[in-house]
């Protein structure tokens, strides 16, 4: 019986709809950038703060004399990003580009409430508006998305330059010292060049102006991950090219090259997947890395050696990044401490203590080097405010002994950070 029932034959149709899958891994993708987006600033791991002119990473002020975190940090994004486009080509543009996204969704609204033929066609022809949806509703329906779409993503910027509490005082019209004055007007003309950007510039803008698309393609070689075709079900084809319409770029994707403009965003896989799931055949289009099909010298191994060597180089760079960035918070000082001769007598001296981060701490100082009793700070202790300077004067005796002295300004915070500055005060007029 057990027997009988093994023999019978069983087609597996199967659950999944792989192309489907693809599409809502992007969607997901292409969300969470724009979440990423804010969050980067909003929880304080990377900003700018337009006041003290300085970088913000993780609440910390990054000054140029910290090279080591920012050139490390520098070169670890650069390798990581060559790495990317040796591997899998322009896969940014098509997952993770906001230029793309915002496009991409200005279509879907448009298709939605205009008509499948309404879109802003690359090759310049007329959008097509279908005749049921001439409605003035749906004109007003879709520039309020328009609008509402400019305003929300003009926030983002924001938050690369204040903090989330300040970009709430903004949004509320509260009063608040830190917010540049021209803000209403730099929020205005961001949301102006958005909603252009998004009501009509789209992916002529991918198509013909953006350089980072051109820089990618410098890496690609025809290794990189790319569309493939099952040329030997081609008679699949005959009356369909359901993949070509799906494609957003214009391109036919059974015909993709080393150097065209695929982003890689897998709808023409989806859109063939989809077709044939009815039958549950797998469709012809999927991801590949490798030579394509056609040549002859193409394996697996090669493939794989060749990609390999790609980014063997990048490698090594992508180490030496990782090395200064991690020596670059080892020695990173939240504090700086300097001190300066600032007057004419030469008596007196200028020290200065900025604090890098965004809390307040208590700061005390004391001097050595000089004889007890002949030196003066204006104060010893003092509350220094988030991201904020302190400047006191050390004033030297004249009376003091004539010679060269080595004195060593000493700083201390209340939550363990020590700084030390030297001064070579030179006393030319004090006693014998
Ligand atoms: S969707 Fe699939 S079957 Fe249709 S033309 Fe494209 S590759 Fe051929
Ligand atoms: S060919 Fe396919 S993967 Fe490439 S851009 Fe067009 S739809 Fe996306």
């Amino acid at each position: 019986m057990n027997n009988s029932v093994s023999k019978i034959p069983v087609k597996v149709i199967g659950t999944a709809k792989p192309g489907l899958k693809l599409h809502l891994a992007r969607r997901a993708f292409q969300a969470g950038i724009i979440a990423i987006a804010i969050l980067i600033p909003a929880s304080g791991l990377f900003r700018i703060d337009p006041v003290a002119g300085a970088l913000v990473v993780l609440n910390r002020q990054i000054w140029f004399s910290d090279f080591f975190l920012i050139f490390g940090l520098w070169i670890m994004i650069a390798t990581g990003a060559v790495m990317l486009y040796s591997t899998a080509g322009t896969v940014f543009c098509g997952w993770a580009c906001p230029q793309n996204t915002m496009a991409e969704w200005a279509n879907y609204m448009t298709r939605k409430l205009l008509g499948k033929r309404a879109e802003l066609s690359l090759e310049g022809n007329a959008p097509i508006i279908a005749a049921s949806k001439k409605k003035i509703l749906n004109y007003l329906l879709l520039g309020a998305s328009f609008v509402g779409g400019a305003m929300f993503l003009g926030i983002i910027p924001l938050f690369y330059f204040y903090p989330p509490s300040v970009v709430w005082d903004f949004f509320t019209f509260k009063p608040d010292p830190d917010l540049a004055r021209s803000l209403h007007w730099i929020y205005f003309v961001c949301v102006v060049i958005l909603l252009l950007d998004i009501s009509v510039i789209r992916h002529f803008w991918c198509r013909f102006s953006c350089i980072y698309r051109v820089w990618q393609h410098f890496f690609r070689t025809k290794q990189t991950l790319h569309v493939s075709y099952d040329q030997s079900r081609s008679d699949e084809c005959a009356k369909c090219n359901y993949c070509v319409t799906a494609c957003f770029i214009d391109l036919d994707p059974r015909k993709t090259e080393v150097y065209d403009s695929c982003i890689n965003c897998g709808e023409c896989i989806n859109a063939c997947d989809k077709l044939h799931a009815k039958d549950g055949t797998k469709g012809l289009l999927k991801f590949e890395f490798g030579e394509r099909q056609s040549s002859k010298a193409s394996t697996f191994r090669n493939n794989m050696n060749t990609l390999a060597n790609r980014i063997n180089w990048t490698s090594a760079f992508t180490l030496l990044g990782v090395s200064m960035f991690a020596w670059g918070l080892y020695s990173y000082s939240p504090f700086n401490l300097s001190a300066d001769r600032y007057d004419s007598s030469g008596q007196d001296y200028q020290i200065e203590v900025a604090n890098k981060r965004y809390n307040p701490a208590k700061i005390t100082l004391h001097v050595t080097g000089l004889p007890q009793g002949h030196y003066q700070l204006d104060t010893d202790s003092f509350l220094l405010d988030s991201a904020k300077r302190r400047k006191v004067t050390l004033h030297i005796d004249p009376d003091i002994r004539k010679g060269v002295y080595r004195v060593f300004v000493w700083a201390d915070s209340d939550d363990g950070w020590q700084g030390k500055f030297a001064i070579n005060h030179v006393e030319m007029r004090g006693m014998q």
